[in-house]
């Protein structure tokens, strides 16, 4: 099969937030225009998301956590670790909470990227979407494995790329990663610090034994103290692909993207 046809590099920046009209609230508010610019400015929207479960003894805390505070994420779970004891009850749990649930790679261990023959590819993402199978998100939400929060060419190769879009998965990244696993006692206040710098934080937390459980409380208070909306969606700035076609897919998040030599070639 052909590769895909890939935006321009550096497109999506240019792309950032273009459609983004406020929250609803706000549109239908009398409000003058001016005055809901500067609501629209000091609005900051937040998405959480849980990765690398789940976890027996962690992921059903996190879950009563977010029920407390009522709110809605989404999980992307390692399709081995919905397979283990315990695994595919709390995947049911997740799902019946009214979170998404969502495939982050069969195994989690070698990076699409680093690998990028298309068996690979393909059992990494459809082996763990059969497993969660009974309880995914219709839009098939995909999470490629990060290799530590990292974003560059080892996410993706050109054969899971066009695998994703032949299938029809949508391709979710993240723009904040706090480090809940690395610094226990640091993460919270770099959350806050990350959330503040943009409009909408799509936040990488993780539902493990070192995970963000302990400081989950406080996070969820410090964010309602800065008055952020909380949203299940996602910005399409961090959504590579959606129902068969690029969003904000760019060759720098794959490792054996054609260069614009070869595309014109
Ligand atoms: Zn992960």
């Amino acid at each position: 099969m052909a590769p895909p046809d890939l935006p321009s590099f550096g497109k999506k920046y240019l792309r950032l937030f273009a459609d983004y009209q406020g929250p609803t609230t706000l549109r239908s508010c009398p409000l003058t225009l001016a005055a809901q610019r500067e609501e629209n400015i000091e609005m900051k929207r937040v998405t959480l998301t849980f990765d690398n479960g789940p976890t027996p003894g962690v992921t059903e805390a996190v879950l009563s956590i977010l029920e407390r505070n009522g709110l809605r994420g989404t999980f992307f779970m390692i399709g081995e670790k919905v397979s283990a004891p315990g695994g595919v009850a709390l995947m049911h749990e997740v799902h019946r909470a009214g979170h998404w649930v969502a495939n982050h790679t069969l195994t989690h261990s070698v990076a699409l990227g680093d690998r990028p023959d298309a068996g690979y590819a393909v059992r990494e993402i459809d082996e763990a979407q059969w497993r969660i199978a009974a309880c995914a998100t219709p839009a098939k939400l995909f999470r490629p494995y990060g290799n530590d929060g990292l974003l560059g060419p080892h996410l993706l190769s050109r054969a899971a790329t066009a695998h994703l879009l032949r299938g029809r998965y949508t391709t979710i990244l993240w723009n904040s990663v706090p480090g809940d696993w690395r610094d226990p006692d640091g993460w919270v206040e770099r959350c806050v610090s990350q959330v503040r710098a943009q409009d909408w934080a799509v936040v990488v937390l993780h539902d493990i034994e070192t995970g963000c459980l302990a400081g989950l409380p406080d996070l969820l208070r410090r964010l309602a103290d800065e008055g952020v909306t909380f949203t299940q969606d996602f910005p399409d700035s961090v959504v590579l692909t959606r129902d068969g076609h690029p969003v904000s897919l760019d060759p720098a998040f794959i490792a054996d993207a054609p260069t614009s030599h070869d595309i014109t070639r």
